[in-house]
């Protein structure tokens, strides 16, 4: 695969216990997984379990456009109104644990409350 540093993944792969039907059945999973945008990073994803690495899917302005329709300006968090620049989409259901990034799964967040969601 591409982009990919075998030697340096090996290395880190040999001095962890991996099961290894677990992993290549998280592998076969995160490869079919639309979301996934990135498929080579899918081994140092599984690795330090960073998400940046799959550079999961983002939702589109339409999504982002539909959800602000349905909040009607409102955040989910803090429910004061904002304009739809203000405002950020967020999965409902965290990609982590199965959320898709699709409309059902968009909220609007205002910038605020995203950034402390996210803990940055
Ligand atoms: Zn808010």
């Amino acid at each position: 695969m591409k982009g990919v540093n075998w030697g340096n993944l090996y290395n880190q792969f040999k001095n962890k216990s991996f099961d290894a039907n677990k992993l290549e059945k998280e592998i076969v999973r995160l490869m079919q997984d639309e979301d996934v945008t990135k498929k080579s990073g899918i081994y140092e994803y599984l690795l330090d379990g960073e998400e940046k690495r799959l550079n999961i899917r983002a939702f589109t302005p339409n999504m982002k456009r539909e959800a602000y329709e349905k909040q009607k300006g409102i955040c989910a968090k803090c429910r004061k109104h904002f304009a739809i620049d203000e405002m950020e989409a967020d999965h409902i259901k965290p990609w982590r644990i199965g959320g898709k990034t699709n409309a059902e799964n968009c909220q609007l967040l205002c910038k605020d409350c995203n950034r402390r969601k996210a803990g940055r």
